[in-house]
């Protein structure tokens, strides 16, 4: 099987990493890799978000399954143009891609199947419009913008006046581009977080091991949001009756609304949710895998991703094909200077043989690239350190022994991933 993925992070890095295992592959391309993935697979340099381009390289290279890591050409349509091609890819449709693609898409879609969500205000075209609903809304209010915005696009405010700086930035001084043209504004729910991510082929389903993300960049949760720090996997993340729930309430429902909509989901669907007093709620879905839940989740696979996947494109999906190693896994990143503000990169990169030699570990590679021929920094997360072992407090020893064998200028990394790791409380109903 020749295989290309879509995407140049830690993601794509961990899923090639993966299907490299495979004893059906035989030829990995990635559009467009990075320093790491291009030991493991033929990178080539055509951007995530060109659909023409990447048509244009799946023509070349005929490639036999093709899987999508990030967002934008999901929500671009690259995988309708595939599948009008008879291309075998995983990635759900444009349409179904709005779940992420807009907020507003979505939060009707929750309120359309009575899926437990967060109670939505209003949806709002002018600054002027939101703010004066602002006077009847209880505080903090959460404000979404409605297209993709990088990460940047919710903002749970606390008083009016900085719900207003928010609102005005977005819709009047286009800070976040075309995404902020409309904003939804919802009551703010209060409880714990947890990412429960599923593999679909349009009709059957199978859950991934839990994870838990930690999105800020200090330990303690401390500091601005970003893109994720790090992540662990165990099975005692997420209790037999809370993923009772969760299956019942929100999974299942959201697979049965949008084939009732006409809209079958293929792909992964990641469903965040806030586990509430009264039971878990929708907080936001994914068109996609999670960066860096995929590389924990990756470390416990314990079966053919490529043979699953190509099943998944041919709407065969086995669930029991899917099993996992027991235990746990842990993925520490190490970020440059500055990030998630602006960072420094070209800063060159030390002591990964070493840390590669440390058991069991696995260096999975976000922002690097190679330059005169040595690896250097080309990102705000440079590196995911990943390894997976029979408890979590193994996995993280491991992990952290290797993170000390690396060094970079201004490298920094949270010493907490897992550090609070107990069990998700069962909520309500
Ligand atoms: P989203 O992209 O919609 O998940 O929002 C990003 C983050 O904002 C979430 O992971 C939550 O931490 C927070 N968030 C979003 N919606 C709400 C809400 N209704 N109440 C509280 N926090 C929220």
């Amino acid at each position: 099987m020749k295989v290309l993925v879509i995407g140049g992070g830690g993601r794509e890095h961990a899923l090639v990493w993966k299907l490299g295992q495979s004893p059906r592959v035989e030829k990995i391309w990635c559009a467009p890799g990075n320093g790491g993935i291009a030991a493991e697979a033929e990178c080539v340099a055509v951007d995530a978000g060109d659909v023409a381009a990447l048509i244009a390289l799946a023509e070349k290279i005929q490639p036999d399954l093709t899987i999508v890591g990030p967002e934008l050409p999901l929500v671009n349509g690259l995988t309708d143009e595939f599948r009008q091609r008879n291309w075998a890819i995983v990635g759900p449709s444009q349409q179904a891609s709005q779940l992420e693609g807009s907020k507003i898409f979505s939060k009707q879609f929750l309120q359309r199947h009575a899926i437990p969500t967060a109670k939505m205000y209003g949806t709002y075209d002018s600054s002027r419009e939101a703010c004066a609903a602002l006077r009847s809304v209880a505080w903090p209010v959460v404000i979404k913008a409605d297209g993709l915005c990088a990460g940047k696009g919710v903002f749970l405010a606390p008083d009016f006046d900085a719900a207003r700086d928010f609102i005005e930035r977005v819709m009047e001084k286009n800070e976040l581009g075309p995404g902020g043209k409309r904003i939804l504004l919802e009551e703010t729910l209060e409880g714990e977080e947890l990412s429960f991510i599923i593999l679909s082929d349009g009709e059957r389903y199978a859950p991934l091991v839990p994870t838990r993300d930690h999105k800020r960049v200090f330990d303690g949760n401390q500091g601005p949001n970003t893109g994720g720090m790090g992540a662990y996997s165990t099975d005692d993340l997420l209790p037999p009756d809370l993923r009772k729930t969760v299956i019942s309430k929100i999974v299942e429902p959201t697979l049965c609304g949008l084939a009732a909509d006409g809209i079958p989901y293929q792909g992964f669907l990641y469903v965040g949710l806030m586990l509430t007093k009264s039971g878990p709620q929708v907080l936001e879905f994914n068109c996609r895998l999670g960066d860096p839940e995929t590389q924990a989740i990756m470390a416990r696979v314990d079966f053919d991703l490529a043979d699953v996947l190509a099943d998944v494109a041919a709407g065969r999906l086995q669930p029991s094909k899917l099993k996992w190693k027991p235990g746990a896994s842990a993925c520490v990143v190490l970020a440059s200077r500055g990030y998630p503000g602006k960072f420094e990169t070209g800063k060159r990169i030390e002591g990964l043989t070493a840390a590669e030699q440390v058991t069991s570990v696995k260096v999975l590679h976000a922002g690097t690239k190679v330059s005169t021929g040595s690896l250097v920094t080309n990102g705000g997360r440079v590196l995911g350190v990943t390894a997976a072992d029979s408890t979590l407090g193994a996995a993280l020893g491991t992990v952290y022994e290797a993170v000390e064998q690396i060094h970079f200028e201004g490298m920094h990394c949270r010493k907490d991933i897992g550090a609070q790791a107990t069990p998700l409380r069962a909520a309500g109903n």
